[in-house]
């Protein structure tokens, strides 16, 4: 579910080091091993917490549902 959004890896010393340390979302540290997630929309690092909630506001086809309470930043 939602998963087509992102990709699953784990953190290596070369993601944190070349890309970033920490979840583009939640500014959370990252450390190698850690379970993150690709954000193909907006190409970004996220982690595992920040993913289910960010599935849960996405579509089948990525895109944000329509919710004028929810205002993503
Ligand atoms: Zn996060």
């Amino acid at each position: 579910m939602g998963s087509a959004c992102f990709v699953t890896e784990q953190a290596t010393e070369t993601i944190l080091l070349r890309v970033t340390n920490v979840c583009a979302e939640c500014y959370d540290n990252l450390t190698v091993g850690d379970t993150i997630h690709y954000d193909m929309q907006n190409y970004r690092y996220i982690c595992m917490s920040c993913q289910e909630r960010l599935c849960a506001l996405l579509d089948e086809n990525c895109e944000v549902i329509e919710d004028e309470s929810a205002v993503l930043f």
